[in-house]
């Protein structure tokens, strides 16, 4: 599903927000990607969403080498096969979830009526069948973030990428979010979660442990204490 190879970031001002990072994650894996502030998480997640692109290295997604797409086919790339989902939520206020759900298939090529037929079933799915009509600000963080996942997987992506989901949310509402992302991969969606909370990470099939840019560690996680497999 996406393979980084030597991939480097380094930001206007020099910031090396990756260094040489080679990765591979399969279709249909769950990867947690953990790591302390500012060790190249999310660079990464943009990365793997083609929403930047490398300074150096190749990244390949979906069978796409991402330097040989111009911008608009990137465009396309994401809103066809990949799903994002952030700590901040990022849903239009004063629009109610059901059109915000809706709006994520924008660039399907689906007409009105169908965009919010398909969003309302996603929201039932997402268990917010009751919550069409409510806007962001009449929402828990826990159901806004859920309204976000359905924005994120009513185009039926094959790549879902979160960075922090359960950045924003009390442990209850977070344990939430987790289980439905986790139903989401196990109904056939590749996964990538980034988390630096410890026990969401544990949850997860395999963690890359990051560290300065740099992918220090990948290997099966087990229940509790993380294990590293390989080095
Ligand atoms: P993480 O998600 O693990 O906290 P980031 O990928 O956001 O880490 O950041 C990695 C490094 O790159 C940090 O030093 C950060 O300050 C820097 N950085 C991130 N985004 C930018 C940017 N747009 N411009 C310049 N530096 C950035
Ligand atoms: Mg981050």
């Amino acid at each position: 599903m996406i393979e980084l190879t030597d991939v480097t970031k380094v930001y206007p001002g020099g910031v090396r927000a990756l260094d040489n990072v080679t990765l591979d994650i399969g279709a249909g894996e769950l990867v947690a990607v953990v790591g302390p502030s500012g060790s190249g998480k999310s660079t990464m997640l943009q990365m793997l969403g083609t929403l930047d692109r490398p300074t150096s290295g190749r990244v390949v997604v979906d069978g796409h080498d991402v330097s040989r797409l111009s911008d608009r086919q990137l465009s396309a790339l994401r809103a066809t096969r990949i799903g994002f989902v952030f700590q901040q939520f990022h849903l239009a206020s004063g629009v109610p979830a059901l059109d915000n759900v809706a709006d994520g298939l924008l660039y399907a090529g689906v007409g009105l009526a169908e965009r919010r037929r398909r969003a309302e079933a996603t929201l039932e799915r997402v268990g917010l069948g009751h919550r069409l009509d409510h806007e962001p600000h009449e929402l828990s963080g826990g159901e806004r973030q859920r309204v976000a996942i359905a924005r994120a997987v009513v185009g039926g992506p094959a790549l879902l990428l979160a960075d922090e989901p359960t950045g924003n949310l009390d442990s209850a509402s977070g344990e939430g979010v987790m289980a439905l992302l986790r139903e989401l991969h196990t109904a056939g969606t590749t996964l990538v979660v980034i988390t630096h909370d410890r026990e969401v990470a544990a949850g997860l099939d395999r963690q890359v442990r990051m560290r300065d840019g740099r992918v220090i560690a990948d290997g099966k996680a087990t229940r509790g204490e993380a294990q590293v497999a390989r080095w």
